[in-house]
């Protein structure tokens, strides 16, 4: 990361394909990893590489929602464990949240090497090594989740989550908080809080707010919850993205 000078005008650009190069390298992001991060660039792009104010508005209302949660989970996958360890392991303790490693392409060798990353940026208890229940309606690999964990959920972030995987969390009745920088996948398009920001930013805003919300009594946060609006939200993202206004 030393080597990208930082008055490079794509710095931010350059540096998250630097650390998604370095997880595939130390074996915690697939491959696959670098086409979906291609994706999400090529969407930060359009967005002008900033937090709209319809994102920011999403991150307040995730963290108002992981606040009044009583079993709330992280979801980490390759890219999220590459990209923002370490902002999730605070988005965690900020929270009360559980993390739990969810692979599209699960492997022991990759679980194990997520996990100890994790717990190299502070992590205490990593959840997704004992896959002892399955999401309903998803095939057999891409549907195990921890019985204590992702499972029982009420409330779980999935960030840079494949569309099948977002569908069937969704039908189990949980609220689901998606980060995705595309406004039409499907991913964002099922999510109860559709977050259409760049991971990077998008988590440590959402850390900002529960620690801002923190002492916030129930009705404030329900409230907060219950002015929000995610048509409106995917739509002011599309609209940015189609109106080329940077
Ligand atoms: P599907 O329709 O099945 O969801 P997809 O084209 O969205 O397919 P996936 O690989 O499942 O592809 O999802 C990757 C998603 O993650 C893409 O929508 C991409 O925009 C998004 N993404 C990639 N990098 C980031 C990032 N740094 N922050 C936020 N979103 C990202
Ligand atoms: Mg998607």
């Amino acid at each position: 990361e030393e080597e990208i000078p930082k008055d490079h005008p794509r710095y931010q650009d350059l540096l998250t394909r630097h650390r998604i190069e370095k997880g595939v390298e130390k074996g915690i992001t697939h491959l696959q990893g670098m086409h979906a991060e291609g994706r999400g660039s090529a969407f930060d792009y359009l967005l002008g590489e900033a937090t709209i104010s319809s994102a920011e508005e999403a991150e307040r209302v995730a963290a108002a929602h992981l606040l009044l949660a009583d079993h709330p989970v992280l979801s980490i996958n390759g890219n999220v464990a590459a990209l923002v360890p370490g902002e999730m392991v605070e988005l965690a303790e900020a929270t009360g949240a559980d993390l739990e490693i969810n692979l599209f392409n699960r492997t022991p060798e990759r679980i194990e090497a997520i996990a100890d990353h994790l717990r190299e940026h502070g992590a205490e208890d990593v959840k997704g090594l004992e896959a002892d229940a399955r999401i309903p309606n998803l095939d057999h690999q891409r549907a195990k989740v921890d019985e204590d964990g992702i499972y029982a959920a009420d409330v779980v972030v999935v960030p840079l989550e494949d569309g099948d995987r977002a569908e069937a969390l969704n039908e189990m009745d949980k609220t689901e908080i998606v980060i995705d920088l595309n406004p039409l996948s499907r991913s964002p398009q099922v999510a109860d809080v559709p977050i259409v920001d760049n991971i990077i930013r998008a988590v440590p805003n959402m850390t900002e707010h529960a620690r801002v919300l923190a002492d916030e009594d129930e009705a404030e946060l329900r409230s907060i919850i219950d002015e929000f609006d995610r048509e409106a939200a995917l739509e002011q993202a599309e609209d940015r993205i189609r109106s080329g206004e940077l």
